[in-house]
């Protein structure tokens, strides 16, 4: 099974109340079920005989989780509990368990897999020395018409001018969800295409999607033409001139680049931006990204979604006027449709400075 590969995460963790705090959906469900603790206490169970997948309690949990990865992070021993949950929905895909609703959107996504490239040829697709550059506009982040504004904003002030890549999954969602056979073939195809459009050099706005390329890729073995970089990589290379700064900011990390990657990005830019960032919350360990870490949570429960970004609103000081700055767009529109916080992406804030 897949969650034998975790083995020193379901020994200790299940004895292990130390990140609890760390835990999102616990932490407005009040539930202890939705803590690494007992996650790893029913996997635990798997093995042992006395828990199965044909308890339906069992398999919505671990569908529940955020997948944020902050317990790994902030674990002394950084036990992985993230990757036991991500193995559990591969060996609960691969019993024949998966619930009905996360099959319906798996085959959604399958569905989906497939791009197109827009805009200048490759020889012409940048004016700048980067080479032949590419952006991939994921669905999350083209629903954000400030978010692309923005963006084309950048890439016309680094004068170049990529071809605009969009489409459907490219693995991330259905390796999230257990359907890691899928997910290989949504990979194989993504670095096909991107190959057959002489891609040289990949720029990629949703963390999410930079994840899965810098890390699931190479996990699953299937290798890239092109380099991958993220927006705020990309703009820090530019080294664009900013004539404004950017002034007092909540700036939440991500998940995929803080916990997920150990990445400075977020924070070189911010810097580079003149930004002041005001410390949020209690806290700088637990995630307040509403779920991005579990990549289509807010497809399989909205209801989760809405409750975290409540959390994250009733720990603003002043939630009219507090300015947030998220890097996905996927946690801008949990914030400002649940939460109704003024959010800007990276990007905006970035443009908003030149
Ligand atoms: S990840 Fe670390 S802190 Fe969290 S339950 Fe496991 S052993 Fe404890």
């Amino acid at each position: 099974m897949h969650i034998d590969k975790f083995e020193e995460a379901i020994m200790n963790c299940r004895f292990c109340f130390m990140c609890r705090h760390l835990s999102a959906i616990g932490n407005v469900r009040f539930t202890e079920v939705d803590t690494p603790r007992i996650r790893a206490a029913m996997l635990y169970g798997l093995r042992t005989g006395t828990n199965s997948f044909d308890d339906e309690d069992f398999v919505d949990a671990l569908y529940r989780q955020d997948l944020s990865a902050c317990c790994v992070r902030h674990c002394v021993n950084h036990y992985d509990e993230n990757g036991l949950a991500l193995a559990a929905r591969a060996d609960v895909v691969e019993a024949g368990k998966a619930p009905e609703a996360v099959k319906r959107l798996a085959a959604k996504l399958v569905r989906s897999i497939g791009w197109k490239a827009e805009g200048p040829s490759s020889a012409k697709a940048t004016e700048g020395k980067a080479g032949d550059v590419a952006w991939f506009l994921d669905g999350t982040t083209a629903a954000d018409k400030a978010a692309v504004a923005a963006a084309k904003k950048l890439f016309a002030a680094a004068k170049a001018s990529p071809k605009i890549i969009t489409g459907g999954c490219i693995g991330k969602a259905l390796k999230v969800l257990g359907f890691r056979r899928a997910a290989l073939t949504a990979m194989d195809e993504f670095a096909a295409f991107l190959e057959k459009e002489g891609v040289k050099t990949l720029v990629v706005s949703n963390p999410a999607a930079v994840n899965a390329l810098k890390q699931d890729y190479p996990e699953f073995g299937v290798k890239l033409p092109c380099e991958v970089k993220s927006m705020a990589g990309f703009i820090l290379q530019a080294k664009l001139k900013f004539s404004k700064p950017a002034g007092e900011v909540y700036a939440l990390a991500d998940d995929f680049i803080r916990n997920y990657q150990g990445c400075a990005c977020m924070d070189k830019l911010l810097a580079a931006l003149k930004a002041t960032c005001k410390p949020f919350g209690t806290n700088d360990e637990e995630t307040y990204c509403c779920g991005e870490g579990a990549v289509v949570l807010d497809k399989l429960h909205p209801e989760l979604v809405k409750a975290l970004a409540e959390y994250v609103a009733a720990r603003a000081d002043d939630p009219k006027k507090d300015r947030f700055v998220v890097a996905s767009a996927y946690v801008k529109k949990a914030l400002a449709k649940y939460g109704r916080l003024n959010v800007v992406t990276l990007e905006e804030l970035a443009a908003s400075c030149l």
